[in-house]
């Protein structure tokens, strides 16, 4: 029986950092033989690029970008709305707006890309500025993430370990999340109580986000829902890394991964 094959994070043009039509992006999953994906546009309580986060988000326009998809891919793709919260934790009330307007959804990724105040909220990409405090920074933006997790109106966290991507991948300070797996325990857990799920962040084919050390760990807690997304923000991205993703969840002890559906999860055997 061959896996069922889903995308569950990507960025359109209603991203403030994505330019392709999700019709595109749907284009090349269906290239990719995926059998699903899901928009997870960034909707973010702080300015960033041109976006000034307004007063009342507007959602129909992620409704209009998946209804043209489903227009053009529907009858070769399963495609699902979602949206990627961001921030939520730097301004609550807004974030409260946000969701009380929301649409019938399908996922939410919950995501921090910003450090805690102390660090003037600077976003990941410029980790590189605060590289001598770095071990302060991750301990703050774990202790942020239980925050996050205690307003949890998301499905699943999206990329745990992302300050690595920047730290890493752009900056190459060879740091890890080691010597904060006792933050990264207790981030584990409050998941698994409020049955938020864990997104492993397939990175565009790049490092996992998080790791087999973290996801087994998460497991090892009792926690089942795993979705698996490339983050992509082209459609050459789209699906990239989802297979390796399986096999990185197989070798976990993971006999699932999750999709969702109106909120809920959809368990899918690996
Ligand atoms: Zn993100
Ligand atoms: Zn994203």
């Amino acid at each position: 029986m061959s896996v069922y094959m889903a995308d569950t994070h990507m960025h359109s043009r209603r991203s403030p950092d994505g330019v392709y039509t999700l019709a595109e992006m749907a284009e090349a999953a269906v290239g990719a033989g995926l059998d699903e994906i899901c928009l997870t546009d960034h909707v973010d309580m702080r300015p960033w690029r041109a976006y000034v986060p307004p007063e009342h988000y507007p959602w129909d326009n992620l409704v209009e970008e998946v209804r043209e998809a489903r227009e053009r891919w529907g009858d070769r793709i399963t495609i699902c709305l979602g949206a990627e919260m961001g921030e939520t934790v730097t301004d609550l009330p807004r974030a409260e707006v946000y969701w009380r307007e929301r649409p019938g959804l399908d996922f939410v990724i919950g995501s921090l890309h910003v450090m805690g105040e102390r660090f003037d909220h600077l976003d990941f990409t410029h980790i590189d500025q605060v590289a001598d405090r770095y071990d302060e920074v991750i301990e703050d933006y774990l202790a942020n993430q239980l925050r996050h997790i205690a307003w949890g109106n998301f499905s699943v966290m999206g990329h745990l370990t992302l300050p690595m991507r920047y730290a890493n991948e752009r900056f190459h300070m060879g740091v890890t999340f080691e010597k904060h797996m006792d933050g990264v325990e207790r981030v584990l857990r409050a998941l698994v109580e409020k049955g938020i799920g864990l997104e492993c962040n397939t990175n565009r084919g790049h490092d996992p986000l998080p790791g087999a050390e973290i996801l087994q760990l998460y497991r090892q807690l009792g926690g089942e829902i795993v979705t698996l997304g490339s983050d992509a923000h082209r459609p050459e991205h789209v699906g990239l890394g989802i297979r390796e993703g399986q096999a990185l969840l197989r070798q976990c002890g993971f006999r699932y991964f999750c999709t969702f559906r109106e909120m809920k999860p959809v368990f899918h055997p690996l």
